[in-house]
């Protein structure tokens, strides 16, 4: 299906490969709309400007006058939000960035989103969608059993989740009130190729390449479960292109993984692909450190609406995945993740609170 997609946080981890997604497939236009953050960088989009079907402008989400235009000069089929402050421990730090980004951002967006759907007609107005990526942390903390369903009941516990739980229902409530037609969908914790260094896999992965202590919160038993980024890229395109306006759709990746046990796995990997016989068994650079203040034990999500409503399947397990994305950090570990850490991170522990 041909569509112009105006994807917001398109320069981030997850809107980059839907970006290198789409454009590697016929029929798809993209704007790209992204305030470039610490956490976006237009290198994750290789060869993108040079393509006649991408436009990119470097905007805020809060900014409704520079959206309108947006809109107005480039008439998108479709929005595809994914512009957010990301990272439960920045928003630990201070929460500010996270309330602005991701409550008044949505709700930006969702205004001017309504003046243009109001103003469309026949064909265009039927197609248009409005498709909000979340998060399952939004949900809370599950004890040792159980599932996320569509229907869980909302129980955000950081100030990151209850900033993507305000958006969800802002989402939600500008289709109810308004007739906007949205689609929401709440993913697990995605990995792979490109994402920014200050998270789990990425982090651990460079440090054990470099020899680094390898920190890990608590005991490690917290569980999640673990998508190919891949993997979602696709559902979110099929999403799009298949989903009810109104509803909700859970993306996981059926790979729930204590974060010791991820930890393991990426000091294993890193062992056999770069055996460093200085540095010895990665497994030893562990360190257990304070854990995250109110870190939900665990996340696990029921994917099977999204399997059964629009037939939606992964393609990667987590062996398959994890190993795509350490041979790619290890291939880039002097280009993309020099250049992304020059900025003001370099690693330190954040989430404190402190
Ligand atoms: P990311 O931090 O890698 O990228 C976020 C992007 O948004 C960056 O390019 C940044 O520059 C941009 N951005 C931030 N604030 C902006 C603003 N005010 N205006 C315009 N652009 C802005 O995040 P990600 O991991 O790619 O996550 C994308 C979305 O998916 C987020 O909404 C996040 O809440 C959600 N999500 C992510 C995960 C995950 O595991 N990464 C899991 C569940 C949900």
């Amino acid at each position: 299906m041909a569509m112009k997609l105006m994807i917001t946080g398109g320069a981030g981890f997850i809107g980059s490969a839907v970006v290198r997604r789409a454009l590697s497939e016929p029929g798809w236009q993209i704007v790209n709309v992204d305030k470039l953050t610490y956490a976006g960088n237009l290198e994750s989009l290789p060869g993108a400007d040079e393509s006649p079907d991408y436009w990119f402008s470097q905007t805020d989400v809060c900014d409704g006058p520079a959206l309108e235009a947006l809109f107005a000069d480039h008439q998108p089929d479709a929005v595809l939000h994914l512009a957010a402050e990301s990272h439960v421990d920045r928003s630990i730090d201070g929460p500010a960035a996270s309330i602005k980004s991701n409550i008044i951002g949505t709700y930006t967006l969702l205004e001017v989103a309504r003046s243009y759907y109001s103003e469309l007609e026949g064909a265009r107005r039927d197609r248009f969608r409005f498709h909000h990526v979340s998060t399952d942390e939004v949900f809370g903390s599950l004890g040792a059993a159980g599932l996320f369903t569509e229907a869980t009941p909302y129980a955000p516990n950081s100030p990151y989740s209850a900033s993507k739980a305000s958006s969800d229902h802002l989402v939600r409530a500008w289709h109810h009130t308004y007739g906007l037609p949205t689609i929401t969908t709440n993913c697990s914790n995605n990995y792979g190729p490109y994402q920014f260094p200050e998270k789990l896999i990425p982090l651990v992965t460079l440090n054990a390449l470099e020899g680094k202590p390898l920190p890990v919160y608590g005991k490690g038993d917290n569980v999640r479960d673990w998508l190919f980024v891949e993997d979602h890229a696709e559902a979110l395109l099929l999403v799009l292109a298949e989903g009810s306006i109104g509803e909700t759709y859970n993306i996981g990746g059926r790979n729930e993984k204590t974060n010791l046990e991820v930890v393991e796995a990426i000091c294993d990997l890193v062992d056999e692909l770069r055996p460093d016989s200085h540095i010895g068994p990665r497994r030893e650079l562990i360190e257990f450190v304070a854990d995250r203040p109110g870190h939900d034990f665990r996340y696990a999500i029921d994917s099977s609406k999204i399997e059964r409503e629009l037939g939606f399947r992964l393609k990667d397990t987590f062996d398959t995945g994890l190993r795509t994305t350490i041979q790619w950090y290890l291939e880039n570990q002097d280009g993309w993740c020099r250049r992304v850490q020059d900025g003001s991170y370099r690693g330190q522990r954040l989430g404190l609170g402190v």
